[in-house]
């Protein structure tokens, strides 16, 4: 297990020799101590990156690729163990991170790896006698801010476009959880990434993370994290107006129209809202149903949620473990009264599982609120294994509650109506949509929001466009047209 910062290729302590335990959400006992970076350390991995961008953006795009291809499939050859630790530093159950974490960080370092060699420009048709074509640069030396709740696949995410690009990377992954994006520092010195290409250093988001937003020689920076967060990234970034990329919070509607698959949606909507413990920016966290369906859904849906196995996560038969700090699961378990004190209804959870077991560490049950869609917990971000539910009469009221925050990140939809599918996506106000799915994600498709929920778009093509700029060339290729505009 790697515990120091990654920079230049190396494993080092933090100048100041300042660390910080990263604990077991299991049970609260300490895993390691890491290396925690200070601003001295942020300027080593600058100066770092910025000796490796030359040769890392002027060589074969295909060279970068195949490096990326090799990293993914180190990550296959070491997934039993990345899973164990990203388990272990979050709480996710191993089965979530053995099948879906680890093979959806691999299939990220793939796509892009295959994308480096495909970022084409073009040929602009202006008028006769010039040549004017447009070509994609890396934007430079790039800094990445990372959350908690996906480490290991917000490493993926962040890294593999920037690096497809030519660009080089500064990262700091969230405090709780520097685990897993220091294991993958290693397998890309493994596998031969040139130093300075990638630094990766855990530390403290209002010291490292604010630093790295407001460095003058990082030209972009890309965050995700909590939109409150974001806003301080913007303002820190203004000193050398760098590019921001912004992955904020969501409170994703999830809405069931009265000719709904209710089987389908039971399972969607649990996967929705429970998975990771509903640590999720895209979490199908309120449940808007039709007034005609709403007893039969509830009733379905507050019998599953009671039938999620909660446990050790790495215990391979879990389905739901711990949220990933105490302190958090304090927050969440804060808003259980502050529904009630705003007359919403506990439908089931609402607090900590009663079993010995589990009683040292930051576990909660599965929480379904019957809630106003105006209640504070249907429009703050609560971030854990708690939905709220209302009920709407008409496809209007519907879409009114739908879009009723401040965030557009992820949205559900649930019909057999094939006109109204299309007509209520178009309406909802959400990056992304899901129609008789819930939270599925690709590589190869654009992942971001809207409004509060941040701008910019991570995967596919579209990400190429957040980690390259434009540059127009002007060619004269016609001798006899003046290299100057008629008097
Ligand atoms: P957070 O905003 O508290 O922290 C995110 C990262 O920012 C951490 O690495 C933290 O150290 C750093 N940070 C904190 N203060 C900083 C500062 N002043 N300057 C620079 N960096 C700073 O978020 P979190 O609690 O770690 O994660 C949960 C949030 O992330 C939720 O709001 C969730 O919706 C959001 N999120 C969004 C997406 C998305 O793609 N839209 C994905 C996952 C999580």
């Amino acid at each position: 297990m790697q515990t120091q910062l990654f920079i230049d290729g190396r494993f080092v302590p933090a100048l100041s020799g300042e660390t910080l335990a990263t604990l077991n959400p299991h049970d609260n006992s300490e895993i390691a101590q890491v290396s925690m970076a200070g601003r001295a350390d942020i300027d080593r991995a600058v100066d770092a990156a910025k000796a490796a961008f030359p040769k890392w953006s002027n060589m074969a795009a295909a060279d970068r690729g195949r490096l990326l291809l090799k990293l993914a499939d180190a990550i296959e050859a070491n997934a039993d163990e990345l899973a164990r630790l990203e388990s272990l530093d979050t709480g996710h159950p191993i089965r979530d991170t053995r099948n879906l974490d680890v093979p959806r960080t691999a299939a990220t370092f793939r796509y892009f790896g295959g994308m480096a060699d495909k970022i084409e420009g073009s040929v602009i048709p202006v008028e006769a006698g010039f040549l004017n074509y447009m070509t994609r640069e890396p934007v430079g030396i790039v800094g990445q801010v990372v959350p908690w709740n996906f480490p290991l696949m917000f490493t993926s995410w962040k890294m593999a476009p920037a690096l497809a690009a030519g660009n080089c990377v500064v990262m700091k992954p969230a405090e709780l959880t520097p685990l897993s994006s220091l294991a993958i520092a290693e397998l890309m010195a493994e596998v031969g990434f040139p130093a300075g290409v990638v630094n990766v250093l855990p530390g403290l988001g209002h010291v490292a993370g604010q630093y790295i937003a407001e460095h003058p020689d990082i030209s972009k920076v890309a965050f995700t994290g909590s939109t409150a967060v974001g806003r301080k990234i913007v303002q820190a970034s203004s000193g050398n107006l760098k590019k921001v990329q912004l992955e904020l919070g969501g409170k994703g509607a999830n809405v069931v129209f009265s000719d709904a698959n209710l089987d389908a949606v039971v399972q969607g909507s649990a996967f929705g809202i429970f998975h990771n413990q509903g640590q999720a920016c895209i979490a199908a966290s309120r449940l808007i149903v039709h007034e005609s369906v709403a007893d039969e859904l509830l009733e379905r849906f507050i019998a599953l949620a009671r039938s999620i196995k909660i446990g050790d996560p790495l215990d391979p038969s879990t389905e739901m473990g711990p949220l990933t700090s105490q302190l958090h699961r304090d927050r969440v378990l804060s808003y259980v009264d502050i529904a009630r004190e705003q007359g919403g209804r506990v439908l089931s959870g609402g607090k900590a599982p009663d079993l010995a077991a589990l009683a040292k560490g930051c576990y909660v049950e599965p929480t379904i609120v019957a809630a106003k869609p105006t209640d504070r917990v249907a429009q703050e971000e609560v971030f854990g294994p708690f939905v709220t539910v209302s009920t709407f009469s008409s496809d209007e009221e519907a879409l009114a509650i739908a879009n009723g925050t401040e965030y557009g990140l992820g949205a559900g939809l649930w019909t057999q109506n094939l006109q109204r599918a299309h007509l209520v996506a178009r309406q909802l106000r959400s990056g992304m949509v899901w129609i008789n799915c819930y939270k599925r994600v690709s590589p190869a498709s654009p992942f971001g929001g809207v409004g509060a929920s941040g701008y910019g778009r991570e995967m596919g093509f579209e990400v190429m466009r957040e980690y390259t700029q434009p540059k127009s060339v002007w060619v004269n290729v016609d001798a006899n047209i003046p290299p100057y505009y008629p008097r």
